[in-house]
């Protein structure tokens, strides 16, 4: 049995990165660029004035009290303007700052009187609120670095450098095979012996959340053949099978063989952890088989503490899971053997165990906003000791 650090490593050796995709800048909010982007235009385009003011030549103010205003330009004006050492121009702020003037003085610190302009500023200084042009970005130079992740500034300044599309990593396909003859429906009434199926609510919300825009869901009845045949071919068509349920050691449990039976190659089964200590992790090829317990809470789990970081790295970039240590708020005890990841709520400051952590629950899950990581060997921490703690996004 593997322990969670070397299950982790396990899985990200087999991560392959997915291919480019190009897309609209619209449809690329957190994806990851997968190549540089240089800027194709001056940024400003032409020199441009950062106030609504009047702008004129400095140094003329050495020679000149005032300054005939000859026009106005409107941001958006596109007639080319210009200025002798005499005269000044009524501007406003982003429009394009005519020849012969290199400075811009603010509307409040002006004087105007007869339709001249008085520089009313002792404080100006040659170059003030004007924006060379090129000045945020040249034509030709690095504007975004590969592996940047897109936020809506990047979105912006994209678009301000008028480009649409970009090409940024993929995300994988996944394909979520729910196993489980006691499994009932959403939509259909609750039958006795039977359960509502949460996992593939939880998991697509998961995936969801990742930023997977591809996942199938399909529920497979507890019986080996039309298991096998299922996986056989979601690895031709997935990026990343996931199953719950059907992967311990019971009479019903036939996640594994049926791997085995579609040619999957297994890189482990179990961990030692709670809850998820029956997890599996096959490849098949480059694509990943996950066999998740049927449990929701050492489902979930799982995903948080080995699918996430996987696909995060087959998007280029990193978990969104943060991981700090904290203080716990109350005694906690275990055997020693497996490393015990506890729902949890973190107020900033403290870490705090819920109650209700039976991995058949998802009570606390739902309004836990962290995972405490109590290791293999470790049989007690006490109030206030300080204890690994997982941010869950
Ligand atoms: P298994 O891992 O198949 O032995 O299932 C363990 C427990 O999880 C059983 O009590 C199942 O009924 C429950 N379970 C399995 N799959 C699901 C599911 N999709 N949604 C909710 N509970 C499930
Ligand atoms: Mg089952």
């Amino acid at each position: 049995m593997l322990t969670i650090h070397q299950a982790k490593e396990a899985i990200l050796k087999h991560t392959h990165l997915c291919d480019s995709i190009i897309i609209h800048i619209e449809h690329a909010l957190n994806k990851i660029l997968s190549c540089d982007i240089y800027s194709p235009i001056d940024l400003p385009p032409f020199p441009q004035s950062s106030m609504d003011g009047y702008a004129f030549k400095y140094s003329s103010l050495s020679t000149h009290q005032s300054f005939e205003v000859i026009y106005k330009i409107a941001a958006g004006d596109q007639s080319s303007y210009e200025v002798s050492e005499s005269e000044a121009v009524r501007i406003f702020t982003g429009a394009p700052i005519p020849k012969g003037a290199d400075t811009v003085v603010m509307q409040e610190k002006a004087g105007i009187k007869d339709g001249r302009l008085h520089v009313l500023d002792p404080n100006l200084t040659q170059g003030a609120n004007y924006r060379n042009k090129g000045s945020e970005i040249k034509a030709g130079s690095i504007a975004l670095l590969q592996g940047t992740r897109i936020t809506p500034a990047a979105i912006g300044f994209l678009a301000s450098m008028g480009i649409q599309e970009i090409e940024v990593y993929g995300d994988p396909t996944v394909c979520i095979l729910v196993t489980g003859d006691e499994l009932n429906p959403l939509g259909q009434a609750l039958q006795f012996g039977k359960v509502f199926d949460s996992n593939s609510y939880t998991l697509s919300a998961a995936f969801k959340q990742a930023g997977i825009n591809t996942i199938a869901v399909k529920h497979i009845p507890d019986q080996i053949e039309t298991l096998t045949q299922t996986l056989r071919d979601a690895v031709k068509e997935f990026d990343i099978i996931v199953l719950t349920g059907g992967v311990s050691v019971g009479d019903f449990d036939f996640v594994t063989k049926a791997a085995e039976g579609a040619g999957v190659h297994t890189v482990f089964h179990k961990i030692k952890q709670k809850p998820g200590k029956p997890m599996y992790c096959g490849t098949y090829e480059n694509k990943f088989v996950f066999g998740l317990p049927g449990n929701p809470a050492s489902a979930l789990t799982c995903f948080y503490e080995y699918i996430e970081p996987a696909i995060k790295k087959m998007m280029g970039t990193t978990s969104a899971i943060q991981i700090i240590t904290a203080p716990i708020t109350e005694m906690y005890k275990k055997p020693s053997g497996l490393t015990h990841f506890l729902k949890a709520k973190f107020d900033g400051t403290l870490a705090t165990p819920l109650d209700a952590q039976e991995s058949f629950r998802l009570k606390s899950f739902a309004i836990a906003n962290a995972l405490i990581v109590i290791i293999e060997e470790t049989t007690q921490v006490n109030k206030g000791d300080l204890v690994e703690v997982h941010l869950l996004p």
